[in-house]
């Protein structure tokens, strides 16, 4: 792979309660390059995601930020170091505006101007939401509700943003834009670690792919070359 890593995940073992969920998961993602973890459900792409941004604990393992270990630092400290999430389900706050969703990405951030234009380029990025600016979050359809969960993890500036499921429960035209608004972060050089139902499309965007089964790394390897993987078309492509 190439560039230099962003993150860096060794060994990664998390348990919850006696299930043992993750069970050595190493991986890495370069800058510029959207990573995608595709597996079953239960396979443990959530939880990689969560013990990556700090909301659940792995019991043995390295988490490396350019190079910094994370692992054991508090969720915001995790934000404030580059990490950003847009979780499945979209948790948005409803009664706030969608302007107020996306500030509440970027509490942490003091550069008043740096917030400003990242936030017109949320906007660009999603003229839905900027047309939407001063209607409350809980009034979104769920497709406007996962853009305004994406804009608001891009509001932090991430060094690396982690998107669980974008385009879950969406309808084709909406999951169309979601993975026309990926494509134009990748263009801009953003660096994308992406858990996607949809293997296909996630292949189609994604440079790089590791498939997690039962908590393990079975296979990894440049997207183009997994979509054509006979075990990956069967499995998780519906082919064959
Ligand atoms: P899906 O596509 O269904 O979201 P996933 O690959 O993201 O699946 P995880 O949600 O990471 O899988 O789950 C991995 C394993 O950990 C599963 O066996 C799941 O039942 C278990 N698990 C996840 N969250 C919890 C929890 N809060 N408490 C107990 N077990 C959990």
């Amino acid at each position: 792979m190439s560039g230099l890593p962003v993150l860096v995940l060794e060994d990664l073992n998390v348990f919850y309660g006696g299930i043992h969920a993750l069970k050595g998961i190493s991986l890495r993602v370069a800058q510029g390059q959207i990573v995608t973890l595709i597996g079953a459900n239960g396979a443990g792409k959530s939880t990689t995601l969560r013990a990556i941004t700090g909301l659940v604990r792995a019991r043995k393992g390295s988490i490396r930020l350019d190079g910094r270990e994370i692992l054991g630092l508090k969720a915001h400290r995790i934000v404030q170091q580059g990490v950003a999430m847009a979780p499945e389900g979209r948790r948005i706050f409803p009664n706030l505006s969608v302007r107020e969703n996306l500030m509440m990405g970027a509490y942490h951030r003091s550069d008043a101007d740096g917030v400003q234009a990242d936030l017109e380029r949320v906007y660009q990025l999603f003229p839905r939401l900027h047309e939407r600016r001063d209607q409350s979050g809980g009034t979104l359809s769920g497709g406007e509700q996962q853009m305004l969960a994406v804009g608001r993890a891009l509001m932090s500036h991430p060094r690396i943003l982690c998107l669980d499921e974008p385009s879950l429960g969406l309808a084709p035209s909406l999951r169309q834009e979601v993975f026309r608004a990926l494509e134009a972060l990748h263009g801009q050089g953003r660096t994308i670690l992406l858990v996607e139902q949809n293997a296909r499309a996630a292949l189609r965007l994604a440079e790089y792919a590791y498939v997690l089964e039962t908590g393990r790394v079975v296979l990894e390897g440049p997207a183009a070359e997994l979509a054509e993987n006979e075990q990956v078309r069967r499995a998780y492509l519906g082919e064959g």
